[in-house]
């Protein structure tokens, strides 16, 4: 009985084999994203691609094709998939586009982004975080994508202005200054709110007016300001 036991839960905690994730990643593309009605290709081949167990911790990559967000440590969380798919498609990404990334966390999102745009560039606050998934992006062979460690609400300066900005942690008010270095014909997507949150898409026009748009209701981590 305590043998049992001990098996099963060593079952729960014992990797897959690489094709059983390939078909976890499978049918999560078809349940979770396409049937919610994201469409656009090049965002469902890249969640197909992307091997998502690999961006959560050990102990939980049986559970990372689930349909939630994950923990990933010192209080952060990565997104649930449909959410990625849902936000990535809003962004509109085209292979030309410089994207900034505000909340690197596991690099997931990132990891995404890396197959849609030309560059990417993500900036996260915690710096372990920044440390480990800019070492899993590279060894992972995803070379287009920067992360620093810094604080997102200063966006990166040195690098802007960028086509397409996306943010994974909520803050208040969208910060200016990402919206400073959003370049003209540029598209930022964001969850924006305290008790209450929901998606913004900011877009600014060939002449730099900006025009803002709300979505969906959401739950996201807290953008933490940084220079305290
Ligand atoms: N895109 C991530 C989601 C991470 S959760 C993924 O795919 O896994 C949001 C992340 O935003 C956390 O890692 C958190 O540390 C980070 N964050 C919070 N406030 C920030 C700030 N001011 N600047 C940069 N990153 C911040």
């Amino acid at each position: 009985m305590t043998a049992l036991r001990a098996l099963s839960a060593a079952a729960a905690v014992w990797p897959l084999l690489a094709q059983d994730y390939s078909t976890l990643r499978r049918n999560m593309v078809r349940d979770q994203i396409e049937r919610r009605g994201v469409r656009n290709p090049a965002v469902l081949d890249a969640m197909r691609t992307v091997p998502r167990h690999l961006f959560v911790p050990k102990g939980l990559q049986n559970a990372a094709y689930d349909d939630s967000p994950l923990p990933i440590g010192f209080d952060q969380t990565i997104s649930q998939p449909y959410i990625v798919g849902a936000m990535t498609q809003m962004l509109e990404v085209t292979p030309r586009d410089r994207v900034l990334e505000i909340g690197t966390g596991s690099g997931y999102q990132a990891a995404i982004l890396s197959r849609l745009a030309k560059e990417v560039y993500s900036i996260e606050l915690v710096p372990q975080l920044a440390r480990s998934s800019a070492a899993l992006l590279r060894d992972l062979g995803f070379l287009n994508v920067t992360v620093k460690q810094g604080d997102g609400y200063l966006g990166w300066p040195e690098k802007a202005p960028f086509d397409r900005i996306i943010l994974t942690a909520a803050p208040p008010e969208i910060p200016p200054a990402l919206i400073e270095q959003l370049g003209r014909g540029g598209r930022l997507v964001a969850p924006e709110g305290v008790s209450y949150q929901e998606l913004v898409i900011i877009r600014k026009d060939a002449s730099g007016v900006v025009r803002r748009e709300t979505s969906f209701a959401v739950r996201f981590v807290p953008m933490v300001p940084g220079s305290k």
